[in-house]
């Protein structure tokens, strides 16, 4: 569903991606772990047409992502995206969050989108919670809306950076249970995490980065038992 070959991307001077190529089949569950700076956002970045790439190319589905003529609406309606920060709008409910892209992006039905919407509350577990505000509602029930939120567009791969980060201990597991849901289900997701053993958990193939290049991958049991590399292993001793 996603190819990406010989990914390259600078920001002025700095080379931040020096050749990136991966897959992520339909259905599959990837994770990107790495040091920081080490140009894991700037992937799900690319993918997303966030920000424009130099050389390499990226494809989602039959699209090309580096066509100077891509429809990047169309392609972010496919592809959602969750961010540490879930920027919520603080003055709607988390109903009203959930229903906001698809009526007044993609002009749907209001009646068939509260519907989904209602649904997908249920589905992060947020049942009863439909109309909360976001002030209302603790960190990890506002990243759900958010994942809700991204769902409600019906993509057909999600994008997770970092979604834990910026979060309590407490609450990081019922979105990281959410996510696990979602893999289940079959969607296709491509996550950037730093939790390392819900990584091993749920990833069916996890890539090890570091300064802009992929230094190995493989299954997350050999990834994390057995690394290959001496900086995948220093990387790992730093943060298991
Ligand atoms: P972290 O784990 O801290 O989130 P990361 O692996 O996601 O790190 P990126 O955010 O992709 O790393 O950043 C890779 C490099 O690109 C860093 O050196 C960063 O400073 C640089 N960079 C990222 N975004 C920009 C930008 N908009 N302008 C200039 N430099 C940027
Ligand atoms: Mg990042």
């Amino acid at each position: 569903l996603i190819r990406i070959e010989g990914l390259r991307k600078r920001f002025g001077a700095n080379e931040v991606l020096k050749g990136v190529s991966f897959e992520v089949a339909r259905g599959e569950a990837i994770c990107i772990i790495g040091p920081s700076g080490s140009g894991k956002s700037t992937i799900l970045r690319c993918i997303n047409a966030l920000v424009p790439f130099e050389a390499g190319s990226i494809h989602v589905g039959e699209t090309d992502v580096g066509d100077p003529r891509l429809d990047k609406i169309a392609l972010r309606r496919r592809v959602g995206m969750v961010f540490q920060q879930y920027n919520l709008f603080p003055h709607r409910t988390a109903l009203q969050n959930v229903m906001m892209a698809p009526i007044q992006v993609l002009k749907q039905d209001r009646r068939e989108v509260e519907a989904r919407a209602r649904a997908l509350m249920a589905k992060v577990r947020l049942e009863g919670k439909e109309d909360a505000y976001p002030g209302e509602l603790s960190g990890g029930q506002q990243q759900r809306v958010a994942i809700a939120r991204s769902l409600c567009m019906q993509p057909e791969v999600m994008l997770f950076d970092e979604v834990t980060a910026a979060l309590d201990p407490e609450t990081v597991k019922e979105v990281l249970v959410t996510i696990r849901d979602l893999v289940e289900e079959g969607m296709t997701c491509l996550l950037v995490t730093h939790e390392m053993a819900f990584a091993r958990d749920v990833a069916d193939h996890v890539y090890f980065t570091d300064s802009g290049v992929i230094v190995e991958h493989g299954a997350p049991d050999a990834l994390f038992t057995a690394p290959r590399h001496e900086r995948t292993r220093a990387f790992l001793e730093r943060v298991l």
